[in-house]
């Protein structure tokens, strides 16, 4: 049995491109926070596909959503309506607090789409000069892994023989109230910002930070864009990131969760004055806002709602956070997180203690070579944060 593992994994390396080290574990089936291999054994997923799985694995009413809409139509692209794409739109508007929405497939593509948006608003609503507008990201941001996401990434690993890149941003330091003030100008289009940068390594901005950067943000005309594509949707135990702040943003990008763990759909939430300025032609996608997309995602955002997700984030977090601070071992630097986002930060390689969590049946992955990310379902359940709080007290006992 040991060898089906083994033979899976064996096919995937000698076929497919290195871009990725996963851990050998096979995932044959799913539900809920639980995930099996091959030979039966079971693991608790703590990692959640990146937080595209706050709803749990195979949610009953988001497959449920997924075959009934299977069963009328799938695809239509854009060129013709179809009866899910209106719903969709209400839904998303009414959970983001936002009159108009752009769906896309992935997070990168709903960056792109923003980017694109707050250029031409600089250029039609605020009167920037052609080809002059500037855009304010921070360092070690993560937006995704396009020519233009990786253009605006600080990290050279990301980087390293991708260029010539695109240019029209500038980098200030994240958490830093001064350096963005410093760095906008009359030609400064927007500020996008993770109001916790995730893949960085769970890394929260000092308090007030989020709330000062919108309201300067506000002040000079400049588009505060919050990429919420990993924090949205109940992941910190609130609605989105932002809300801890009260902030609300120009616009939301959105993605992962949206597709309640089933299909890719991202978006982009904002007001009618920004994303007006999109004509027929000018940005789309064949799949964006697929009829199949939209009724997973509507049955997702009813899950994060009907279930308070975000309120059970909340309360296991806090729960999970209290034992962590127990956790006593030299190699731990620091323990930070909001809700169901967080990292163990080390001051040696993760990878090793993902290994060890995995054979003691929990599944993380390690963020910038030395933080154990802990995201699980958002559906998770307390026996099973004792679980897993378990496999975490025996690892560090171990090594
Ligand atoms: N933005 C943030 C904050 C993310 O965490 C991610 C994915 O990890 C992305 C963008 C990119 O999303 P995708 O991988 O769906 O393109």
């Amino acid at each position: 049995a040991e060898r089906e593992t083994a033979d899976i994994i064996a096919k995937a390396d000698r076929y497919g491109a290195r871009n990725y080290l996963p851990l050998p574990i096979v995932v044959a089936r799913a539900e809920g926070v639980w995930v099996e291999d091959p030979e039966g054994r079971r693991y608790l997923d703590m990692l959640s596909a990146y937080s595209a799985l706050n709803q749990g694995h195979r949610h009953p009413a988001v497959i449920a959503a997924l075959k009934a809409q299977a069963d009328r139509v799938t695809l239509t692209s854009r060129a013709f309506h179809h009866e899910t794409l209106g719903p969709f739109y209400e839904a998303l508007s009414a959970y983001a607090g936002k009159p108009a929405i752009l769906p896309m497939n992935t997070g990168a593509e709903a960056v792109e789409t923003a980017l694109k948006a707050a250029r031409r608003w600089a250029y039609d609503v605020k009167g920037v000069p052609g080809g002059q507008a500037e855009i304010i990201v921070c360092e070690d941001n993560f937006h995704g892994r396009t020519i233009t996401a990786t253009s605006l990434s600080s990290a050279p690993a990301y980087k390293r023989g991708f260029g010539p890149f695109t240019p029209g941003f500038r980098l200030v330091p994240y958490g830093d109230l001064n350096a963005l003030s410093g760095a906008i100008g009359p030609n400064t289009a927007a500020f996008l910002v993770e109001p916790i940068q995730g893949e960085a390594g769970v890394r929260i901005p000092p308090d007030g930070y989020l709330r000062d950067a919108a309201a300067l943000c506000r002040a000079n005309g400049v588009l505060f864009v919050a990429d919420e594509i990993q924090t949205g949707f109940g992941r910190t135990g609130r609605r989105f990131a932002c809300d801890r702040e009260d902030v609300e943003p120009d616009m939301y990008v959105l993605g992962k969760a949206l597709g309640g763990g089933v299909l890719p759909i991202s978006a982009v939430a904002a007001g009618r004055d920004i994303l007006g300025v999109f004509e027929p032609g000018s940005h789309g996608s064949t799949f964006g806002g697929n009829p199949l997309a939209c009724a997973v995602a509507i049955a997702a955002l009813n899950v994060v709602r009907d279930e308070r997700l975000a309120e059970r984030a909340e309360e296991r977090g806090i729960s999970l956070m209290r034992r962590l601070a127990a956790l006593r071992h030299p190699v731990i630097a620091e323990i930070r997180g909001r809700g169901l986002l967080i990292g163990i930060e080390l001051t040696v390689p993760a990878r090793p203690y993902c290994e060890r969590l995995m054979a003691h049946g929990l599944l993380c992955k390690e963020t910038h070579d030395n933080v154990i990310r802990l995201s699980p379902p958002l559906v998770i359940a307390e026996e099973e944060l004792s679980f897993a709080f378990e496999a975490l007290r025996r690892t560090f006992d171990e090594l």
